[in-house]
């Protein structure tokens, strides 16, 4: 039989000082279950990964990894968003682990599904995606724009996994070539689909908040899904340059209509044409111009090739020395 693999659950966490002690609680219980029904080794953790909290998530962490070997925990020295953070716990984990799961720290993500996630990757699979079965339980707002958003990625042709935002678990291995992508504009859930080894999905029933409000700002999830679309494809581009054919060849009919007003001795009466010609052709250039400079702001914070987090604490390690 395979020797019993050692699981580093990673949790990403920002501003959830309501939430850690029952996510703590749970993620024990489920834990313990695991190592004693022998699906994983008792050398498995829980990695919690502070991205910059500006309450007491922290020092809660601290705490609780200080009082139970089970939790450990790395603090980034700022708010370095969602992937970012995630990306860090991962890189952590797998020099520890064979497989991880990451999470979400609200627990919106059914925990019971990390046991069929195992069974899968128990028969081989090396990336298990968890995939949201219904989102009943999404605020409306929550729910429209995340299924516009996948639409949009489709349509865009981004391969994506519907539903399925960064529950997942990840062997070893692949964690170790994901290493190996640079990139610093960060679309996690896109580049597992880009590492390839075998894989498959686990549906369950998304929860709500178990408490505290989601740390996702508007802004955060424009800025996640622009990401999505600029790191992985360049199709808005090819739109933009079929846009500029047709416009070109839409100013040759029109070019023909104006001389046929003006030789009909009927020019004055274009005006209403004119003026919207020029509005509608400014807009698609400003939005053209907009999009290859949303390229252009990616290529340049690419070749900059800043590190994509920096981690000032780590218990891990802390506890290696001791
Ligand atoms: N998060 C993070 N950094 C951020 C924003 C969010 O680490 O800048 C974490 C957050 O603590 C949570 C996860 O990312 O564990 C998902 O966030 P949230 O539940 O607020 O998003 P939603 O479920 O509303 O999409
Ligand atoms: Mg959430």
């Amino acid at each position: 039989m395979k020797k019993r693999s050692i699981l580093y659950v990673v949790v990403p966490c920002y501003n959830e000082q309501e939430v850690i002690l029952n996510t703590s609680k749970q993620l024990k219980r489920k834990l313990t279950k695991l190592v004693s029904s022998k699906k994983i080794d008792s050398k498995s953790r829980v990695l919690y990964v502070n991205d910059g909290s500006k309450d007491k998530t922290w020092e809660l962490i601290k705490d609780i990894s200080k009082n139970d070997k089970l939790f450990t925990g790395i603090c980034l020295s700022k708010n370095m968003g969602h992937q970012n953070a995630l990306l860090a716990g991962l890189m952590t984990a797998k020099d520890y682990a064979d497989v991880v799961i990451s999470m979400d720290a609200d627990l919106q993500d059914d925990i019971d599904a990390m046991d069929e996630m195992l069974d899968k990757y128990a028969a081989g699979c090396d990336i298990v995606y968890g995939v949201r079965s219904s989102r009943k339980k999404d605020t409306w707002f929550k729910r429209k724009t995340a299924h516009l958003f996948y639409r949009f990625m489709r349509l865009m042709g981004v391969n994506i996994i519907d539903n399925h935002a960064d529950y997942r678990l990840a062997s070893s291995r692949v964690l170790v070539d994901l290493q190996d992508y640079q990139e610093v504009n960060l679309f996690l859930r896109g580049m597992f689909t880009l590492i390839g080894y075998d894989s498959d999905v686990v549906y369950y029933e998304r929860h709500e908040r178990y408490a505290g409000n989601s740390k996702y700002s508007l802004k955060k999830m424009i800025s996640l899904a622009l990401n999505g679309i600029t790191s992985f494809t360049i199709k808005p581009l090819r739109i933009i340059s079929s846009l500029g054919f047709l416009i070109t060849f839409m100013s040759f009919l029109i070019l023909i209509y104006s001389l046929v007003v003006k030789f009909l001795g009927d020019a004055v009466s274009g005006w209403t044409f004119i003026v919207c010609s020029i509005w509608l052709v400014g807009g698609i250039q400003m939005l053209s111009l907009g999009i290859i400079g949303e390229y252009i702001g990616r290529i340049y914070s690419e070749t900059k090739r800043r590190p994509r987090y920096v981690i000032c604490e780590n218990l891990l390690k802390q506890k290696k020395t001791k």
